[in-house]
């Protein structure tokens, strides 16, 4: 029976997502026993792509997951400016490798397969969670058909829009910022588009980019400032009206783009709650933290909430000092990452003589400064 003196022997993990399958994978080599409750009954049909920077793919080599399965390294991160020209190049790949490993452009939907297969049989697909209950002893998940299942700790892995955010915060909606956009992957390349790069563009209200993902895929976004999709115009026209001009590339990935294999998405963020827990159950990922997808690191800090979960978790440690001590580590990283997103999503966005004063400063920037901040980036402080 649970106790909160005894070590967590049982987690139920609440979403099959890049959080709860990296913490399903991190528990179970520790030999804590794990189920993994997702609610749909298959993984999403449209692949997406994004980037996962060093520190995180780090982690996810250390857990033993083939990268490689799912994605390819990126070396460099051009950023072309307000005009669509050629700004500057991002070291990213020689300052990955000095932090221990390289960062990756990733096609989710194999990534999300890929750990799935790793967590086997502990991953209950079709498994909604409608509800959670806690006491300091233990704690209840109710799912959509009625059945009840008891664990020494839930973590919720939900995602942005979690159910299991109700019970710790019933007020507490997701800040929509406005802005939003399609994201695709194509089993093409585009003529110039170099393995190994991506392609930024940091245009007046609008930000998109393009890089390979190995294996014959690229994934390609176009994401827009003040941006409600019409249901009756076409996706690709909707792009090209406030594309103007369009940058070539760009025009390459949508020529070679089918309207269906267009996702889209709208930004939103929730910045610092005041606490990810209560009792026995626990917020990570974008349960606990969703940020906007700008800085292009919600992914990697779910990640890195796993394994740091599964650290102190596998440390035998009492539940109230796992879960506070899992706060005070992660909580103001979290928090940085959303305004920093916050921030970037202004700045690639910007007009008129902010772009061009932005411009001018990315385009003289000196060489310690610019590995400051790619290292920055890679290593997620
Ligand atoms: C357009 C876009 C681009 C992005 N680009 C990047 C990037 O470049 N780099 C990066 O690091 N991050 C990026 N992100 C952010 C990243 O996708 C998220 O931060 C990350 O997926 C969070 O992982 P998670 O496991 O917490 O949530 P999710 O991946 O959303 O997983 C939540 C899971 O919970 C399941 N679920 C939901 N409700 C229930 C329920 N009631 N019961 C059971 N299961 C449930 C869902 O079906 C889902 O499988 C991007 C996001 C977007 C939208």
């Amino acid at each position: 029976m649970a106790s909160s003196t005894l070590a967590v022997n049982k987690v139920a993990i609440i979403g099959g997502g890049i959080a709860g399958l990296t913490l399903a994978i991190a528990l179970k080599r520790q030999g804590i026993e794990v189920s993994v409750h997702e609610k749909y009954s298959h993984y999403q049909s449209h692949p997406t792509g994004f980037l996962i920077w060093s520190y995180a793919i780090k982690i996810l080599q250390d857990l033993g997951v083939p990268v490689d399965a799912f994605g390819a390294p990126l070396e460099v991160f051009r950023m072309h400016g307000r005009q669509g020209r050629f700004v500057v190049d991002m070291p990213i790949g020689e300052i990955s490798r000095l932090n221990g490993a390289d960062s990756y452009e990733v096609n989710r939907l194999r990534l999300s397969q890929t750990l799935a297969e790793m967590v086997g049989d502990d991953l209950r697909l079709g498994d909604e969670c409608v509800s959670v209950d806690s006491t300091p002893q233990q704690a209840m998940v109710t799912f959509a058909d009625g059945r009840r299942l008891q664990a020494d700790v839930v973590i919720a892995c939900d995602g942005a829009n979690s159910v299991v955010r109700q019970f710790l915060h019933p007020d507490v909606a997701l800040n929509m910022l406005g802005s939003g956009g399609w994201i695709a992957v194509i089993d093409q390349i585009p003529p110039g588009l170099p393995l190994g790069y991506q392609m930024d563009f940091w245009l007046p209200g609008c930000k998109a980019g393009v890089a390979q993902l190995g294996h014959g895929e690229t994934r390609w976004y176009a994401a827009f400032t003040e941006m409600q999709a019409s249901a009756t115009v076409s996706k690709k026209q909707q792009i090209l009206s406030r594309l103007n001009p369009i940058p070539d590339l760009i025009q390459h990935c949508l020529d070679l783009t089918n309207e269906d294999q267009m996702v889209y998405t709208q930004a939103g963020d929730l910045l610092a709650l005041s606490s990810w827990y209560r009792d026995r159950v626990l917020m990570i990922g974008d349960a606990a933290h969703a940020t906007s997808p700008y800085a292009g690191m919600g992914a990697c800090a779910a990640i890195a909430d796993a394994a740091a979960l599964a650290e102190l978790i596998g440390s035998g440690r009492p539940v109230p000092e796992i879960f506070e001590c899992f706060q005070q580590a992660r909580k103001p990283v979290a928090d940085a990452v959303i305004q920093d997103s916050r921030q970037s999503l202004d700045r690639s966005t910007s007009a008129g003589v902010r772009a061009w004063i932005r411009d001018l400063i990315f385009k003289n920037i000196p060489e310690p400064k610019m590995q400051e901040i790619v290292q920055a980036m890679v290593s997620g402080h």
